[in-house]
Parts: C-alpha cells; structure tokens; sequence
C-alpha cells in the first residue's frame, strides 16, 4: 500500500495573498492542530466548556483581539483574516472559533473615554469576553418580537424577563441585552423601541435577580448555552448602549441610535465568520475522509481505490474550496466597507447547508465507524449542523437574499 497522506494545505493566492496573512494563516493552523485539536478530542465527549487556562493561551495568540486596532493591543487586522484564523480555528473545535467572537471590541459599546479605552484593552487581552442576549423563548427568527423590559428606576434600569439560548452566559465577563424601553408607536416598525444593555458581571457567576438554566445540547459543547430568566435585576442607567451620548446632548431618557440596524450591521459580520466557521469544519470532514479511505480495506482494497468513494471527495473538496473563495470574497468587501448584505447572507445560506451536507458525507465515508464517537467526524458533522440555525437560519437568509432581489406586490 502506497503511503498514507493529506494533501497540501489550502494556500493563499492573489489578489488576497501577503508574506503576513501567509505567515498568519500558518502560525493559526499550527495552533489549532497542535493545542486546540487534541483538546476538543479529550472535552468534546465529556460535554465540557473550553477550559479558563486555555483562554490565556487564545488570548496569548493575540485571537480575541483580531479586529481591534494596535493601540489598544489588538492585531489590528480586519474581517479578512478574523475569518480565515476562524476557519482553521474551526477545523479543529469550533467552540474555540466561536470564543473567539465573544471579545474583540464587544461589550465596550455603552463606555466612553478612559474606561471604553480601559475595556478595549481587557477585550484585546482576553479580559473582557462575553455573551450575547437576543435571542428569547418567543424571539428567534423575529428579534423585533423582544420582550425583556428595561424601566428606568432614578438612575437605573430594572430588567424583567427571559433569553433563550445565551451561549457563554456564565464564563462571560458582560452580557448584551437585546431589551425593549418602549411600545412601537402607530405607523412606527416593530423594531423601534428596542435597545442594547451591557451588564457587567463576574466571570463565574450570574448578577443578582438573575436565575439561570443551562440548555442541554447535542453539540457545541465548549461553549456552553443558557435560559435566563431577569426578575428586577438593576444595572446603572449608562449600562444602555447610546444613554452617554444622549445625556451629552441634554435630552434624557430614550435610547438614539438605531439599536436594530445596530445589530444588524453586527450580524454581517457574524454571517461570514459563520461561513467561515462552516468552511473549517467541512474542510475537517474532507482531511479526515482522505486519511481514512487511504487506511480501510475492504475487498482487498484501500476504499480510497474506489471510485464512487474517489468521486465523492472530489466533490466534497470542490464544494469546500467553492465556499472558502465566497467568504474571502465577503470578508473582503467588509473590509473595504462596501455594503454586503445581500452577499452575507448568501455565503452564510451556502457554506452552513454545505457544510451539513460535507460532513454528513463524511461519516458515510466512515461506515459504522462514523457512526460512533471513536471518530471525530461526527463532531464536525454536529457542530456544522448548528451552523444552519443560529446567526439566523437559512430560511432567515433566504427571506434577506429574496427581498433584495425581488420587489413584494402590494397584495404581500
Ligand atoms: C446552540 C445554540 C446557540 C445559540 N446561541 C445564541 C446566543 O449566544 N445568543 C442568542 O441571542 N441566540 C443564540 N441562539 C439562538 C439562535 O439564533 C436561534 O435559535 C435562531 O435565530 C432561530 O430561532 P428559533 O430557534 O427561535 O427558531 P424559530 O424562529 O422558531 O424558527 C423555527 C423554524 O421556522 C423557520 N422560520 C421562522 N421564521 C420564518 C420566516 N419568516 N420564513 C421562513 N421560515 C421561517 C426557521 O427557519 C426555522 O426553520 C442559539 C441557538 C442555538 C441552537
């Protein structure tokens, strides 16, 4: 039997190659094969969350702080190459990729001066990691649908209500509130009225007035997921995100920027590091399959000597390289702030359902074997299942792509 082998890893080629992405991409790749890949297969099957040692050494790598600028001890790198460590962060855990996400600037949003520069530097330094509250028990798709309160008490907000879902909710240093400080008025959209908290919190522990229960999954297990219920809890009148620059102007009381556009634009930004996360995972079902055939016999032959085995690699790859030039392509324009919306939406649409369909095929590459834990393509195949759900679902994806292309008749 010939040797065994992978073949050579993905390369950077023009327009978007430079000696630092090249050196980049490998020093990523290098860490996620030699440290993140032998942690996610020792945690992964005990359910268990991304250890708070290994944050340091993320945070060693310089990851949570990829998108902040150099004075504040970021990388000062853009969506580019966020996604492309993402993506090999993801090849081998991708709660790891996702952590990742969780720091880089967020949480800083409601500070200004001296502090908001203080909180930038802890976010750079792995200091200041969070989780992000939207989602609710009757918020999903529809966020316009929020209906956690925030009433201002003197010089506090009392919240009450419910998140669903807040991933890192109890490891985070802060949490992001989607919360809703008034009704939409007549002939106003359902969104308007809804505005973003930070509460500041201890790592390990939840704040006063908040009762949580974790969510019991099926993958996604470094990065553990909560129910939260707020009954009264009380946060600073400028924990609101936009409350500083409101008092600035001496008008009090509401909220002004548009937190919905606010998250919207967020979430761009989030669709392609989603691909990109999908890209990772497939390309680990792909790497895996290629050793795997090469090594099971079966008929007195490698499985790789098949061709129906031969052909569906091949496709596997193709599919794998297709999606990874689509989000560079979208990471790209993001970074030259050409508004992508549209695009967003579509290579998150096709590198989450390719990556599901990848990684599926990846464990019928494995026979039975892929239907154990003994593998790690399973774990590819259950955390790419996630990926067509969350950051909005491919149906959510579809609906932005379709109304961009096509004009809804007055009888819609
Ligand atoms: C493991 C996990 C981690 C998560 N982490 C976070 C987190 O950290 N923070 C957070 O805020 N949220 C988080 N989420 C929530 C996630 O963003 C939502 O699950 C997702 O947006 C879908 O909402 P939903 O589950 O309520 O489904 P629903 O909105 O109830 O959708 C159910 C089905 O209906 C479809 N559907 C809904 N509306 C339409 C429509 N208009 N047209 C066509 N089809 C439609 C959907 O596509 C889906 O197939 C997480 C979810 C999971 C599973």
């Amino acid at each position: 039997m010939t040797e065994t082998r992978l073949p050579p890893i993905p390369v950077l080629i023009p327009p978007y190659h430079t000696p630092e992405r090249e050196a980049i991409q490998a020093e990523a790749r290098r860490f996620a094969m030699e440290e993140v890949l032998p942690l996610a297969n020792e945690l992964d099957p005990q359910k268990a969350e991304i250890p708070r040692s290994f944050l340091k050494r993320i945070a060693e790598q310089g990851y949570f702080g990829i998108r902040l600028p150099r004075e504040v001890g970021g990388m000062g790198l853009g969506a580019f190459e966020y996604c492309m460590i993402s993506e090999e962060l993801a090849r081998a855990w991708m709660s790891v990729a996702s952590i990742i996400a969780r720091a880089q600037g967020g949480g800083t949003q409601h500070a200004t001066g001296d502090r908001r520069r203080e909180l930038l530097e802890r976010s750079a330094r792995g200091e200041w990691i969070g989780a992000a509250g939207l989602s609710e028990p009757s918020a999903g798709s529809d966020l316009a649908n929020v209906q956690t309160r925030a009433v201002l008490d003197g010089d506090e907000w009392v919240i009450t209500g419910q998140k669903r879902w807040t991933g890192n909710a109890k490891a985070a240093d802060w949490l992001s509130l989607l919360v809703r400080v008034a009704d939409p008025q007549p002939g106003q959209s359902r969104s308007a009225g809804l505005a973003t908290v930070i509460v500041e919190k201890q790592r390990d522990a939840f704040p006063g007035g908040v009762e949580a229960r974790m969510i019991d999954k099926i993958g996604y297990h470094g990065f553990l997921t909560w129910n939260l219920t707020f009954d009264g809890m009380r946060v600073p009148a400028d924990a609101m995100v936009g409350w500083a620059a409101r008092q600035a102007g001496g008008e009090g009381g509401r909220p002004e920027r548009s937190t919905f556009a606010d998250v919207e634009a967020g979430l761009n930004v989030a669709r392609v590091h989603t691909a990109a996360r999908a890209v990772g995972l497939a390309r680990g079902a792909v790497e895996d399959c290629i050793l795997y055939a090469q090594e099971r016999v079966q008929f007195q032959h490698p499985i790789a000597d098949f061709q129906a085995i031969r052909f569906k690699i091949a496709e596997m790859a193709a599919r794998v390289e297709q999606a990874r030039s689509f989000y560079r392509q979208v990471a790209h324009l993001i970074d030259l702030g050409i508004p992508c919306e549209k695009e967003a939406a579509m290579v998150k649409l096709m590198a989450t359902e390719m990556a599901v369909e990848v990684t599926g095929d990846g464990i019928q590459i494995h026979g039975g074997n892929g239907y154990t834990t003994e593998h790690q393509v399973e774990r590819h195949w259950r955390d790419a299942r996630l990926t067509t759900i969350f950051e909005g679902t491919s149906q959510i994806q579809q609906r932005i792509i379709s109304d961009r292309l096509l004009p809804r008749s007055p009888l819609s």
